[in-house]
C-alpha cells in the first residue's frame, strides 16, 4: 500500500487512534517500558532521540552484577554469572545485527565522541596533497569539534581542510546531489568523508550507500556518526562497505543516560595489522592480552580499539535493551515507526490546515526515520514549555523547531492522537 494510501485512510479521532493500536502487532513492547507520568497519566513521549525510555528489565540486569560483584569481588571477572572478563562480548551480535555488520566489525566501548576520535586517528590519515574532511553543515556540535581539532591536531586549518555542505538558501535539508558534487570538486584533496547519517536536527536520512561509494571513487576514507541511525533505521553497514562508524546506545537504543557507544570497522581494515591507532590492553589479542607482555599483539576485530576494560553497569543496561530489539528485529520496528510517523504526520498536518499553515514539517518525505522536525510558524519557545505543562515531552530547537520522535517499541497511536489535541488547544 502506498504511503498516499495509508494516509487517506487516516482519520484524526480518538478511536481511529485507538483502532490502529488495536491492531499493531507491537502493542504489547510499551508495556515493557517505563514511561515519565504527568498528573497520573503516561507522558507523550517525543525525546526518545535524546534519552530513550528505560526497559523494566534494566533493574534486573543491573542487579544480576551488582549481586555478583558483592557476592565475588575481583572474582567476578571469572565467576559471575556473565563473567566481566568477556562481558562486552555478549552485545556483539546484536549490536551487529542492528546495524547491518559483522560481529567482528562491531565493539560496543566507550562514548560516541571518544569513540569517533579513536577512529579518526585510524582513518583520518591526512597528507600534504590529501587531507579535506567533507561533512554536513551545521553537524552535532560535538562532531564539529571532533572534527575540527583531528584536523588541527594533524597542523592542518579548518578553514583549508573543512568543507561543509549545507542546504541551499531557503531550504532546509542538504540536496545529496550538492554533497556528490563537492566530493567530485574536491577528489584531489579529499581525504575523508564524515556525515551524520541521520540528521539530528532535521531527520534527514543520507544515502549512505551512495556516499560510500562516492567517496571510495574519489579516494577518500568513508565514516558516519549514526548516534541517530542505530535503532532507528535499517542499515547495512557492511553491505554498503562503510569503513568506520560509531554510535552512542542512550537515544533510540534505550540504554541509560551516558552508556556505552558502539564502534564500527569494515573488515577490510582489520586483516591491516599496520593501521595506526591509540592501542590500550584491550586492544590486544585476548589469548595473550593476560601475559602482561610489552609489546601489542593486535586483535584481528573491532575489539583492536578498545583501550580500557568493559564498564560493566552500563553495559548490562544496554543487553537489556538490545535483548529487546534482538526480539522484535529491526524489520519490525521500521514497519511500525513508518506508519505511526505517518499518523503524526497527518495529525500534524490536518492540525496545521486548521490553524493558518502555521505548522511546517522539515523533514524530508522519503528519506526519515522516526523523527519529524516541526517549523511552528509565529510561535516561540513558550509552545514548547505549554507542551511540557501539558503532559507533551518533545524538544526544541531555537528558534522554532519542535523534534518528536515516533518510537515504535513505547510509543502508540493514541500518543500520537493525544499530542494533536493539546496542541490545538495552545495554538
Ligand atoms: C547525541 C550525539 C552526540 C553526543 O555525543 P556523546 O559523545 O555521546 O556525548 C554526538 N554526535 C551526534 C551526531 C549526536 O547525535
Amino acid at each position: 500500500m502506498s504511503q498516499s494510501n495509508i494516509q487517506s485512510e487516516f482519520q484524526n479521532t480518538l478511536n481511529a487512534a485507538m483502532e490502529l493500536d488495536k491492531n499493531d502487532t507491537l502493542k504489547h513492547y510499551r508495556k515493557r517500558f517505563l514511561i515519565p507520568q504527568h498528573e497520573g497519566k503516561d507522558v507523550v513521549y517525543f525525546t526518545g532521540n535524546s534519552l530513550g525510555l528505560q526497559p523494566r528489565t534494566t533493574l534486573s540486569y543491573l542487579q544480576q552484577e551488582l549481586n555478583d560483584w558483592a557476592e565475588f569481588g575481583v572474582e567476578g571477572h571469572f565467576l559471575a554469572k556473565n563473567p566481566w572478563l568477556s562481558y562486552h562480548e555478549l552485545l556483539t551480535d546484536k549490536m551487529a545485527k542492528i546495524v547491518g555488520a559483522l560481529p567482528k566489525e562491531t565493539v560496543m566501548m566507550n562514548q560516541l565522541t571518544v569513540n569517533l576520535h579513536l577512529l579518526l586517528v585510524s582513518f583520518y590519515r591526512p597528507t600534504k596533497t590529501r587531507f579535506k574532511i567533507l561533512c554536513e553543515a551545521k553537524a552535532f556540535p560535538s562532531d564539529q569539534y571532533a572534527l575540527q581539532s583531528q584536523i588541527k591536531f594533524h597542523g592542518h586549518s579548518t578553514e583549508e581542510a573543512l568543507i561543509e555542505v549545507a542546504p541551499r538558501e531557503g531550504e532546509y535539508h542538504i540536496r545529496e546531489e550538492d554533497i556528490f558534487a563537492a566530493i567530485e570538486k574536491n577528489k584531489d584533496s579529499l581525504a575523508l568523508i564524515m556525515i551524520g547519517g541521520v540528521n539530528y536536527f532535521t531527520g534527514q536520512v543520507f544515502d549512505m550507500k551512495a556516499i560510500t561509494q562516492a567517496g571510495h571513487k574519489a579516494g577518500a576514507v568513508v565514516g558516519f556518526d549514526l548516534a541517530h541511525g542505530a535503532g532507528n533505521i535499517k542499515l547495512q553497514l557492511h553491505d554498503w562497505n562503510v569503513d568506520f562508524a560509531a554510535w552512542c546506545s542512550y537515544k533510540y537504543l534505550n540504554s541509560g543516560p551516558g552508556s556505552v557507544a558502539g564502534a564500527f570497522v569494515h573488515e577490510k581494515h582489520l586483516s591491516n595489522l599496520d593501521l595506526p591507532l591509540f592501542a590500550g590492553w584491550w586492544g590486544h589479542d585476548k589469548k595473550t592480552r593476560f601475559l602482561m607482555d610489552s609489546t601489542f599483539v593486535p586483535m584481528q576485530t573491532a575489539e583492536r580499539w578498545q583501550m580500557s576494560n568493559a564498564p560493566i553497569f552500563s553495559m548490562a543496561a544496554c543487553r537489556a535493551s538490545l535483548d529487546i530489539f534482538d526480539e522484535v528485529g529491526m524489520d519490525a520496528l521500521i514497519e511500525k515507526s513508518q506508519k505511526l510517523l505517518a499518523y503524526l504526520e497527518f495529525i500534524v498536518n490536518d492540525l496545521s490546515s486548521q490553524k493558518k499553515d502555521c505548522l511546517q514539517i522539515i523533514t524530508p518525505k522519503e528519506n526519515r526515520g522516526c523523527q519529524l522536525s516541526i517549523v511552528a510558524h509565529g510561535y516561540g519557545k513558550k509552545l514548547y514549555n505549554a507542551l511540557i505543562e501539558n503532559g507533551v515531552v518533545p524538544d526544541w530547537r531555537e528558534p522554532n523547531v519542535i523534534r518528536c520522535a515516533a518510537i515504535p517499541l513505547y510509543n502508540s497511536f493514541e500518543d500520537m492522537y493525544r499530542f494533536g489535541e493539546i496542541l490545538k488547544r495552545l495554538l
